[in-house]
């Protein structure tokens, strides 16, 4: 099968993309911050591409915050962005269940953080679990019944500092024994950064967890899922092939960019290295790669 290799992005291809795109939606882990640390030349790069009157948006799979908390970081690095043009997993989570009609008179229980509690709440969903339940394990008495809510219809799972045996136990029950009850997925990323120093485990790890009690597979709502892309897109009105996703990750933002017909671009920026694009291995290429965002303003000037 012949993969037409990637382009290295330069000063004389950049206009090409550039011209032929309205809309740039951006990955943030490894392509806007590192962790908590921005990346050189985004905020000077993002405010050029709005200056041309370019849309931009931007997708992360990490679900510990809520749009507003993730608002309040790009605000914190200089970066003006409103809540409306921000696509978190764990606005994706409620979303699915809006979308799908979820019952409002049934509950969620999520073995996550606030930001999908928060982002459950603001679409009129109860959630239950979450940090509240990160110190239960030491009340678990294997003598006495285990006592679930049987109108939990859905259990979300999404990254969880706080994840434990107790957590594990309400949301295994959940699946198993309530009727129909969903079992979600924010993503699945197997790892990801809390600062720039290191990776730590990622939510696939807490999947994997009710994955393997369960017996069952999640909906993955997060990328490379087309569920967020098939959100955005008409919520914008936007067409594919105008579009641009730039991700520093093949499996999950390539993919998700490919899969839908955007055109892509690939930032060396985070966790792929030149030598994994050009791996024989490696079958996801990107139309475009470039070092890092800002090669985009370097390369066609203010
Ligand atoms: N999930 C977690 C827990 C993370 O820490 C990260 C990155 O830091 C991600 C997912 C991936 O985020 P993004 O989609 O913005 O690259
Ligand atoms: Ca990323």
């Amino acid at each position: 099968e012949a993969t037409t290799a990637s382009q290295l992005l330069s000063p004389q291809n950049v206009r090409d993309l550039f011209d032929s795109v309205d809309a740039f939606l951006f990955d943030c882990d490894g392509v806007i911050w590192k962790g908590d640390k921005l990346i050189d030349g985004v905020p000077q790069t993002l405010e050029m591409l709005r200056s041309k009157g370019k849309k931009l948006m931007f997708v992360t799979n990490n679900s510990t915050k809520s749009r507003r908390q993730y608002a309040k970081k790009f605000h914190s690095l200089g970066i003006a962005v409103s809540e409306d043009e921000i696509f978190s997993s764990s606005f994706a989570a409620a979303m699915f269940l809006k979308v799908n009609d979820f019952p409002r008179e049934k509950k969620v229980y999520v073995i996550g953080e606030d930001g999908i509690l928060e982002e459950l709440e603001l679409a009129g969903f109860t959630g239950l679990g979450g940090t509240e339940d990160g110190k239960k394990t030491a009340q678990l008495k294997p003598d006495t019944l285990f006592e679930h809510d049987k109108s939990v219809g859905a259990v979300v799972v999404g990254l969880d500092q706080y994840i434990n045996y107790y957590k594990l136990q309400y949301g295994t029950l959940c699946i198993r024994e309530n009727p129909g009850c969903l079992f979600i997925a924010t993503n699945r990323d197997a790892v990801g950064h809390m600062t720039e120093l290191q990776e730590w485990p990622g939510a696939g790890c807490m999947v994997a967890a009710i994955r393997g009690s369960t017996q069952k597979e999640p909906i993955v709502v997060g990328k490379p899922s087309t569920f967020l892309m098939d959100f955005l897109l008409q919520k914008f009105h936007i067409t594919t092939s105008k579009m641009c996703m730039v991700g520093d990750r093949l499996d999950t933002d390539i993919l998700f960019g490919q899969s839908a017909g955007c055109r892509t671009l690939l930032v060396l920026s985070g966790v792929t290295t030149q030598s994994t694009l050009q791996d024989p291995s490696n079958h996801v290429c990107p139309e475009y790669y470039t070092s890092k965002v800002s090669d985009i303003l370097e390369f066609l000037g203010p």
